[in-house]
């Protein structure tokens, strides 16, 4: 049974949607015709020298900062519905082509990181949906990219209400207190986190404080997508 248990569990997690989740031809996921729309992202830019050379979210050249969090595209069809499809499916598969689609992204960012974490959910969260999307986007993009990822830095610690729904300071107070981190192993770390959509980047400076408390040397963030009304510099 628990073997059977096993082979059903490996089924679903190859499970990819048999059309193009965007334009329904026969395809995984996205077809090549939707890959070669999507939105990407600009690297950034200095917006007062516009110097490309940006790091830790400061520009290297006159210091302005920019913001630590960014995203691979925007959150537009075609990754629109291919983020849905992660939500509803929960398969690796699935997280495994968008997780390949950040990493075809960062070549041209220069941020630099030590490990990689996804942002984590409750673990009783965890437990009601299977799994974390932010991690399975994270698993691929980790392997792609050669950056180690760790599951046991950044934990959970408070139950949120999901933040769809809530407006920025309402969505800052919800997750407020909501994260705690592992000292010994942040400590003078450039760490990463990766999450599916950047929305308003509540999430991610609750979770960057918190990393930072623990001694983290700088946290910045890269996401799957971006709504396109993120505030960029902030
Ligand atoms: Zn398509
Ligand atoms: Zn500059």
């Amino acid at each position: 049974m628990a073997r059977f248990a096993s082979h059903l569990r490996s089924l679903i997690d190859n499970f990819m949607p048999a059309t193009c989740v965007a334009c329904q031809r026969p395809a995984s996921l996205l077809c090549q015709n939707c890959i070669e729309t999507i939105e990407w992202v600009e690297a950034p830019r200095c917006e007062r020298c516009d110097s490309a050379e940006i790091h830790l979210s400061h520009c290297q050249r006159c210091q302005t900062p920019i913001s630590p969090f960014q995203a691979a595209t925007y959150f537009t069809d075609p990754i629109r519905p291919a983020v849905h499809a992660l939500k509803y499916t929960q398969t690796a598969a699935v997280g495994k082509s968008l997780g390949e689609i950040m990493a075809r992204a960062w070549p041209t960012w220069r941020t630099r990181a030590d490990i990689i974490t996804p942002v984590p959910l409750h673990p009783e969260r965890q437990r009601e949906r299977g799994y974390n999307q932010s991690e399975l986007i994270a698993e691929q993009f980790a392997q792609q990219t050669d950056i180690p990822m760790r599951h046991d830095i950044l934990f959970r610690v408070r139950h949120t209400r999901p933040q769809v729904g809530l407006q920025g300071k309402s969505r800052r107070d919800n997750v407020r207190g909501a994260f705690q981190a592992v000292e010994p192993v942040v400590r003078g770390k450039h760490i990463l986190l990766i999450d599916d959509v950047l929305t308003t980047g509540a999430t991610l400076t609750e979770s960057a404080e918190t990393l930072y408390r623990a001694g983290a040397q700088s946290v910045t963030a890269f996401c799957l997508a971006r709504t396109p009304t993120f505030p960029l510099i902030s």
